[in-house]
């Protein structure tokens, strides 16, 4: 048995893993590249590998950079399962069928630039049917994905509804046991779940994103927020906060929710300005099965999003109208990497003033404008128009839904502690220089077989 390494190799987005055993292919992830756009682009449209050649597909979590593409391999043919959790199965109805709306507008707008009709990656009707195939399972169940091969969702506190996926696969009388960690959250992220990492595996796929680098302690996190919070209202000013719909914007709600009760921050308006984001929080609202329950405000609201100050616009003139408002307020839109939707016309507006602060909460990967807005550069470009960057920049690691280096070494040393014939350990989802840093490290903690594939490579177990 053996993976090809597809997607996320050697870089963070566009996801996916080819597996094969005892003569069947299972696809593990299907994401958007995100990135350059003429780059990703192509890459997007290139197929893994033909879509008859699939025989099923586990998805570890909704987030775009991972299930993105499914809707395309169902436009190109694929009819057979799709398999999820059942939070990430309705997540992904609300999300694929955002990203659906955004390919379709992105192509006309291409097209109608351009001499020839450019075709949409998907539309609304692919990323319909893709929900159609989609099986939501529960956490912790054996399920069999194709004889011989079984799976199994655990916990892996990254998004609503985030797995890891245990596979165990049967080839010539043997059986191995393969982890795929999807994206691997923080221990004390508020209200889903810490991580939890599997035992008795014989080969590991894990992400490596932070594999340079440590984040600040969660609980600073919400102080440093408060903070933040404090001094744009003091200044006048407001809080632009370019989130996933899915993730940070539950969370900031429930965090600001928390300092709000506390007397921590003043009491100044809270706009989720996003459709999706809305969506989302609805869907947050429809598990409360795989909540936190070791939480405080968990335990005693009733309904954890359901906020005096926070208000959720809906229509694009609701947004606009947000521009013609005075006073400090805190904004939270999409999308997390300032590549599109509403946060755009927020910075457009907003950027240039030194009262507001833009506060990033997420990851921001290479040639975005959110990795400019990290580097503080002196302008960036939004809707072609280059702008001035006079607002504070805040960075709060602490909200990211990643895993550092010590919390992913952690998750690998536990599932190394219960593993005796623990086989290749392979990196990806992370950029060259995290990677490399990150096998060195586990290296020299006493990892044997540490890979860091391209795209393309195989590794064999
Ligand atoms: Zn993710
Ligand atoms: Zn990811």
């Amino acid at each position: 048995m053996h993976i090809e390494f597809s997607g996320a190799a050697r870089e963070v987005t566009g996801s996916c893993h080819i597996l094969r055993v005892a003569g069947k292919t299972i696809l593990l992830d299907c994401g958007l590249f995100q990135g350059r756009r003429r780059e990703s682009e192509a890459k997007n449209r290139a197929l893994p590998l033909p879509v008859e050649q699939i025989d099923a597909i586990v998805l570890s979590h909704a987030h775009i950079d991972h299930a993105g593409r499914l809707p395309f391999l169902v436009a190109q043919g694929y009819d057979k399962t799709i398999w999820a959790t059942a939070a990430t199965r309705d997540l992904c109805a609300i999300m694929l069928a955002d990203s659906a709306f955004i390919q379709e507008k992105d192509a006309a707008f291409l097209s109608s630039r351009g001499r020839e009709a450019i075709e949409p990656l998907y539309r609304h009707d692919d990323a319909v049917q893709t929900i159609a195939q989609m099986c939501g399972m529960p956490y912790d169940h054996t399920f069999e994905v194709l004889p011989g091969i079984r799976a199994t969702f655990v916990e892996a506190g990254h998004i609503l509804g985030s797995a890891a996926v245990v596979l165990e696969l049967e080839e010539d009388g043997a059986t191995k046991r393969l982890v795929f960690s999807g994206d691997i959250g923080r221990t004390g992220l508020p209200i889903i779940r810490d991580p939890r990492p599997p035992a008795n595996i014989d080969a590991v796929i894990i992400e490596s994103t932070y594999g340079n680098r440590d984040h600040e302690p969660v609980e600073g996190a919400r102080e440093q927020l408060a903070r933040v919070v404090r001094e744009t209202a003091a200044r006048g000013g407001r809080v632009l906060i370019p989130a996933f719909a899915v993730g940070r914007t539950q969370e900031l709600i429930y965090d600001l929710h928390t300092l709000a009760r506390a007397g921590s921050i003043p009491k100044i308006p809270i706009y989720i300005d996003s459709p999706l984001a809305t969506a989302a929080t609805n869907v947050f609202a429809m598990h409360p099965d795989v909540y936190d329950r070791s939480e405080e405000l968990v335990r005693q609201v009733d309904d954890l999003f359901d906020i005096p100050l926070v208000r959720f616009t809906r229509t694009v003139e609701e947004s606009k109208g947000l521009n013609a408002m005075h006073g400090p307020m805190i904004i939270i839109a999409a999308s997390g990497m300032v590549e599109s939707g509403r946060i755009l016309h927020h910075l457009l507006h907003g950027a240039g003033d030194p009262r507001n602060t833009i506060l990033v909460v997420g990851f921001m990967a290479e040639h975005t404008t959110g990795r400019r807005i990290v580097e503080r550069r002196r302008t960036i470009k939004v809707f072609g128009d280059e702008i001035l960057l006079n607002a504070t920049v805040e960075i709060l690691n602490g909200y990211s839904a990643h895993a550092d280096r010590t919390e992913l070494q952690a998750w690998l040393d536990a599932v190394r502690s219960t593993s005796p014939h623990l086989g290749p350990v392979a990196l990806v989802h992370g950029e060259a220089s995290a990677q490399d840093a990150f096998r060195e490290r586990l290296t020299s903690a006493g990892y044997a077989d540490v890979r860091t594939p391209v795209a393309g490579e195989r590794v064999e177990f």
